[in-house]
């Protein structure tokens, strides 16, 4: 027997017609680096429609045409955001950060017909232009040096003449919900990048998720800061959750660094903020070395990799500011899990819970896979590979598996669930304790050593600025790990012997790093995790004993 309910497609326009309306005094606030630019919610949507209009009548999107955007954090990103997928179009977020020749193969791969750049990026586009396939149009938004794009194929045009005069009311189209909405490639930090494509339902299901109180949890009274970019898995959902309940946007557009970062914070009082811990890092060393008032960040989230707890403690010790922990994927839309500790626990007795990767919201479902392919119990110490499954997480890639070594099965299990490729453990009342990467963990003599504990034990000295650990090749015990550390400017007098005792009563002497490399700084993916492919090749052979 079917239901006697309403059957309301859930689609991307929904949000914004709701924003735009309800919370139509909102507001979207893009840092310049001199006057920020200030529009509300009502006007952000009213842009929007002129944008779709454009699209369809000047540019000829139609339904099912990917639509790119090469573009930073900003009000004019948060339009595309909504006028592509509204409209019937996929928006492709390129991640500005990926080496020319992988942005190249992303976007013919994508088959993109459109792409939307900021003037500050022309000189990172206009080399490739010769070699793309299938892009007809190029739409520069905001200044930049449009001569770079002189004698280019595709019709070059500017992104405010083309909404000049445009109606402000658009007649989105009543999509089927399960149709593509946006797509984002995975930035590679274990092989060839892979096209995951979301769908409005997908987009729909995960913002509602991210607005609950076990999850992000914010409203009309929040100012959000997503540090985290535009292009990188939808911001992890933030700007459309945004547009749901009317919370205002602090957009920092290319300021990224910790300087202007904190001088934003200081100047436009967000109270929360999203970014992976490089960046935090970046931020705790700014603030001490040019103290800001930062007090009204209340609550932080971190994901994108581990958060080592030193950087938590550091910033409520310091700063009064809660981090909150979290995991995903670009599969996984972002969000994953999220570490809020169990109701009625002392700060002491919720510490334990806080520094895991998290709990699952009830949308998405995991299992752990032992090495021989069996079930794990969720007893806590039990270690296996992380599946998961749920109506946010992929259940394929976009035009098949991308990487030529990559199979469909090492990504997706025979019953449908996705590999992440991530170990851990899971306690009895569900709470995700990542121990590493499958492909860095260490595999020493039969036993595994997790990179990511060495790592964060290694930060928690103080003389430490950062860590990585990676697994070399030995002749005895098959891998042994090798730490590569950064030490704190001006420090002096700290060597391995010492790094190496302070280890020692920290974790199991078998697990204890032989080799060492002192380094200026730990190179970083094109989203700022740590990259450990590069690490590998550059110190592995040349570390010390
Ligand atoms: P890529 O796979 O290209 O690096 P993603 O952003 O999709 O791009 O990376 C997802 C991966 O990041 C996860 O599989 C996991 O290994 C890591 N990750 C994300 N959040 C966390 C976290 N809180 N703790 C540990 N690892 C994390």
């Amino acid at each position: 027997m079917l239901s006697t309910m309403q059957d309301v497609p859930l689609l991307v326009s929904r949000i914004l017609r709701h924003g735009m309306t309800i919370h139509a005094k909102s507001r979207v606030v893009t840092w310049t680096g001199a006057e920020p630019q200030r529009r509300t919610y009502a006007e952000t949507g009213e842009r929007t429609a002129q944008l779709a209009a454009a699209l369809r009548d000047e540019l000829g999107v139609t339904e099912g045409d990917r639509v790119a955007t090469l573009m930073w954090n900003n009000g004019e990103h948060l339009e595309a955001y909504f006028a592509i997928p509204s409209m019937g179009a996929v928006l492709h977020t390129l991640n500005l950060r990926l080496p020319p020749e992988q942005l190249a193969w992303i976007i013919n791969h994508a088959e993109d017909k459109v792409i939307l750049v900021n003037g500050s990026l022309l000189p990172l586009l206009a080399p490739l232009l010769p070699g793309l396939k299938t892009v007809r149009h190029i739409v520069v938004v905001g200044p930049g040096d449009t001569s770079l794009l002189d004698g280019a194929e595709p019709a070059v045009h500017s992104y405010e003449d083309l909404l000049q005069g445009r109606p402000t009311d658009y007649d989105w189209p009543e999509l089927d919900e399960r149709s593509a909405a946006a797509m984002c490639y995975t930035s590679g930090t274990t092989g060839d990048p892979k096209g995951v494509v979301y769908s409005h339902r997908s987009i729909f299901l995960h913002c509602l998720q991210v607005n609950t109180a076990e999850s992000m949890g914010l409203t009309d009274e929040d100012t959000c800061l997503p540090v985290v970019p535009m292009f990188h898995v939808n911001a992890w959902g933030l700007p459309h959750s945004a547009f749901m309940c009317g919370i205002n946007l602090l957009m920092p557009d290319r300021f990224l660094q910790p300087a202007p970062l904190a001088e934003m914070i200081e100047a436009e009082r967000p109270t929360y903020a999203a970014a992976v811990p490089t960046i935090w890092q970046g931020l705790l060393a700014e603030l001490e070395a040019n103290p800001r008032d930062v007090s009204s960040l209340q609550s932080v989230t971190i994901g994108g990799s581990a958060c080592p707890p030193a950087l938590m403690k550091a910033f409520e010790e310091r700063h009064g500011i809660k981090v909150v922990q979290a995991w995903g994927m670009t599969e996984t839309s972002p969000l994953g899990s999220v570490a809020h500790p169990p109701s009625g626990l002392t700060p002491d007795e919720a510490w334990p819970y806080r520094i895991t990767q998290g709990r699952f919201p009830c949308l998405v479902e995991a299992r752990l896979i032992g090495p021989d392919g069996d079930v794990k119990p969720w007893d806590g110490t039990s270690a296996g590979e992380l599946e998961v499954r749920g109506p946010w997480i992929a259940g394929a890639y976009y035009g098949g598996p991308g990487g030529a070594e990559l199979r469909p099965e090492d990504k997706f299990s025979p019953d449908g669930w996705l590999r992440t490729g991530d170990v851990g453990v899971i306690t009895p009342d569900g709470y995700l304790t990542l121990t590493d990467r499958a492909k860095d963990v260490i595999k020493s003599g039969g036993e595994w050593i997790s990179s990511v504990e060495l790592e964060n034990q290694l930060m928690g000295h103080p003389a430490v600025a950062e860590a990585a650990v990676v697994a070399v090749p030995d002749e005895k015990w098959g891998e042994r790990p090798l730490a590569t550390v950064v030490l704190k400017e001006g420090t002096t007098g700290v060597g391995y012997q010492e790094l190496r005792e302070f280890l020692s009563g920290r974790v199991a002497r078998w697990q204890l790093p032989e080799r060492w490399a002192l380094i200026e700084s730990v190179p970083k993916t094109s989203v700022g995790k740590f990259d450990k492919k590069v690490l590998r090749r550059q110190y592995a052979e040349g570390a010390l004993d």
